[in-house]
C-alpha cells in the first residue's frame, strides 16, 4: 500500500497538537500551546476588516510582500535597531514565522551543511533543516539559568558550518541574551563565515533589566544575518500567520527564491492590516510588556500555588518550572498527569532537546503565561492540588 516519504517519517506529531487533544479531552485549563486567549488591539482587527472590503486585497498580494507592509518591517529595525533596510531587497513577508524560518533554511542551506541549533530551540528549526539535507548540530542550554557553555559553543563550529540558528527571547526557556553572549555568537560566526538565521518573533517581550538586542546589529553582523520576526507575537494575532524575513539583500535573494515555490504569496488583508499596526506609537509597545509584566507575575503564582520552583523569564510569554520537588518522573509524565488528575495543561520541554540533550530538561515544563488573567488564576487554583 502506499505510503509517506522517508523524509517526513521521523517527524510524527508535533507536541502542541498533542497537548492541546489531551487537554480538550480532559477539559483542562490550557497553558501549553502559546496561543493567546485575547487578541491583539481592535484597531488592528478593524484594519484588517477594512482591507476584506476594500479593492484588491481579496486577490493575490505581491509575493516578496505588501510594499506598505515591507516599508514597515524596514522603518521597525531602523527605529529599534539602527539597522538600514532596504524595504525592497531586504524584506519578504511570510506565512508565519515558521515559513519564514523555513524559507530562510531552504534557500540558505545546502545538502550537507552544518547548521548549529541551540537548545532548547522551536520545534520547526530540525525538520527544517533536515528537509534541507542539512546536519543539526547542538549546544545545549543548561538548567537552572539556561546559560550554554563557551567551549560547548565553539567545539559545535567547523569549516563544514554554513549557519547558526539563534532565538532571543528565547523559547521555551524565557532567556534573553545578552550583548556578550551574543558577541560570542558573532565572533564565532565571522570566524568561521557563518550566517544566523535569527528568530526574534519575541523581540517586543522582555522584562525590567533585560534588553532585546538584534544580532545582526553587531559589527559585521548584517551582511551575514537574516532576521525573523511574527505579527503572531508582536501584534497578537497569531490566527494571522503574518511573518517577515530581513537582511542583506543577497541572503533576502535566497529566501525569495524557495519563498516563491513553497506559497508564492501570503494573506493579503491581514498583511494589510499588519502594514498599519507598525504605524502605531511606541506607547503600544510599552502597554504590550506592562501587560505580560503583569501576567508574568501572575504565572509565578501558579508556581507557587504547586510549591514547584522557577527561574523569573527575563523575556517571552513561556516560564520553565521545575516540578522536582512535586514529583518524581520525566517531563512527559508530569505533563500528563497534571493534565488528568489536575486539570492543567503544560508542554514537555523535552520536546525542544535533541535526543542527546533531552534529560537537560527532564524536571521542568513549560507553562504559557499568554492567557487571561482569569484563565491564570483558575490554574493557580487547580495546580493547589498538587501540594496534596
Ligand atoms: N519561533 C518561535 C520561537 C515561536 O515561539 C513561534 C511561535 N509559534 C514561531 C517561531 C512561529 O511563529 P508564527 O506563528 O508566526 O509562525
Ligand atoms: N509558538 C507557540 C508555542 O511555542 C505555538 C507553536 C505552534 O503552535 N506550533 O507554543
Amino acid at each position: 500500500m502506499p505510503t509517506y516519504a522517508k523524509r517526513v517519517a521521523p517527524f510524527g506529531t508535533t507536541i502542541f497538537t498533542e497537548i492541546n487533544q489531551l487537554a480538550a479531552r480532559h477539559n483542562a485549563v490550557n497553558l501549553g500551546q502559546g496561543r493567546p486567549d485575547f487578541d491583539g488591539p481592535q484597531e488592528i482587527i478593524d484594519a484588517a476588516a477594512a482591507a476584506l472590503k476594500s479593492a484588491g486585497a481579496n486577490q493575490y498580494a505581491p509575493s516578496p510582500g505588501l510594499p506598505a507592509l515591507r516599508e514597515g518591517v524596514a522603518r521597525h529595525a531602523s527605529l529599534f535597531y539602527g539597522l538600514d533596510i532596504d524595504w525592497e531587497t531586504g524584506v519578504i513577508v511570510t506565512a508565519g514565522a515558521t515559513q519564514g524560518v523555513y524559507s530562510a533554511i531552504m534557500g540558505l542551506i545546502d545538502p550537507g551543511d552544518e547548521v548549529v541549533i541551540i537548545e532548547p530551540y522551536y520545534d520547526s528549526y530540525v525538520p527544517g533543516v533536515r528537509m534541507a539535507g542539512g546536519v543539526p548540530v547542538y549546544v545545549p542550554m543548561h538548567p537552572p539559568n539556561w546559560t550554554f557553555d563557551e567551549a560547548e559553543l565553539r567545539a559545535a563550529f567547523s569549516d563544514k558550518t554554513r549557519a547558526l540558528i539563534l532565538n532571543t527571547p528565547n523559547n521555551p526557556s524565557g532567556r534573553v541574551y545578552t550583548r556578550a553572549e551574543l558577541q560570542l555568537f558573532a565572533d564565532l560566526c565571522i570566524q568561521h563565515d557563518v550566517i544566523v538565521i535569527s528568530d526574534e518573533v519575541y523581540e517586543h517581550l522582555f522584562f525590567e533589566g533585560h534588553q532585546h538586542i538584534a544580532i545582526a546589529s553587531l559589527p559585521g553582523m548584517l551582511e551575514r544575518t537574516v532576521t525573523i520576526g511574527s505579527a503572531g507575537k508582536t501584534f497578537g494575532m497569531t490566527g494571522w500567520k503574518i511573518g517577515w524575513v530581513y537582511g542583506a539583500p543577497e541572503l533576502i535573494t535566497g529566501v525569495w527564491r524557495a519563498h516563491q515555490f513553497i506559497t508564492f504569496a501570503t494573506n493579503h488583508p491581514t498583511q494589510a492590516a499588519t502594514a498599519y499596526a507598525f504605524t502605531l506609537g511606541s506607547s503600544y509597545y510599552e502597554e504590550y510588556q506592562a501587560l505580560y509584566t503583569k501576567k508574568r507575575d501572575l504565572v509565578m503564582q501558579v508556581i507557587e500555588a504547586a510549591g514547584m520552583s522557577a527561574i523569573q523569564p527575563e523575556g517571552t510569554y513561556f516560564l520553565m518550572g521545575d516540578f522536582s520537588q512535586v514529583f518524581d518522573g520525566d517531563d512527559v509524565a508530569f505533563c500528563r498527569h497534571l493534565i488528568e488528575e489536575i486539570g492543567v495543561a503544560t508542554i514537555p520541554p523535552s520536546a525542544f532537546f535533541s535526543e542527546k540533550h533531552r534529560h537537560h530538561a527532564e524536571n521542568h515544563v513549560r507553562f504559557a503565561f499568554c492567557k487571561s488573567d482569569e484563565t491564570l488564576e483558575r490554574a493557580a487554583e487547580r495546580m493547589r492540588k498538587l501540594r496534596g
